[in-house]
């Protein structure tokens, strides 16, 4: 997740004398930084708590560097588990960005209940068909939880 560093948050292009409104679009309340949009603002942390509630776990990160310690500690080895997180992290952030766009600059907009939605459609989508031990309960529950089939 290194190239987010690069990405053209309104907080870079105003430092760079290119915008003068930088507030977040989808909270409308902060600087929009890449640590904001995808970590702190309430849209994004709400999205991130729904990821972490269906692989059951809770959101204790309290930032973005947290959240990159804590993936480059645990999202090892092959099970389903590291697969849905690394899956369900490049979605929800791809589709924050994406919906920021969008705002930007077709004045469209979508739910953050329906940015979830699509989130866990692609999880769904990418391990489908996939060879799981459907024998172990996390990993039914898993399946469940995400519509794995
Ligand atoms: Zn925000």
């Amino acid at each position: 997740m290194v190239f987010l560093d690069r990405l053209p948050t309104k907080e870079r292009l105003q430092r760079m004398g290119l915008l003068n409104d930088c507030h977040c679009v989808l909270c409308g309340a902060a600087m929009e930084t890449r640590n904001h949009l995808f970590f702190e603002c309430p849209a994004a942390s709400s999205l991130w708590t729904a990821v972490f509630s269906l692989n059951g776990l809770q959101n204790n990160l309290l930032s973005w560097n947290d959240l990159l310690a804590w993936a480059a500690a645990k999202w090892k080895g092959k099970s389903l588990l590291t697969y849905i997180l690394k899956i369900a992290s490049n979605a929800l952030i791809y589709s924050l960005w994406e919906e920021r766009n969008k705002r930007i600059f077709q004045e469209r907009s979508i739910t953050i209940e329906d940015l979830f939605h699509a989130i866990k459609e692609t999880v769904g989508f990418q391990l489908r068909g996939r060879n799981i031990n459907r024998l172990d309960p996390t990993n039914i529950t898993l399946c469940n939880n995400w519509g794995i089939i």
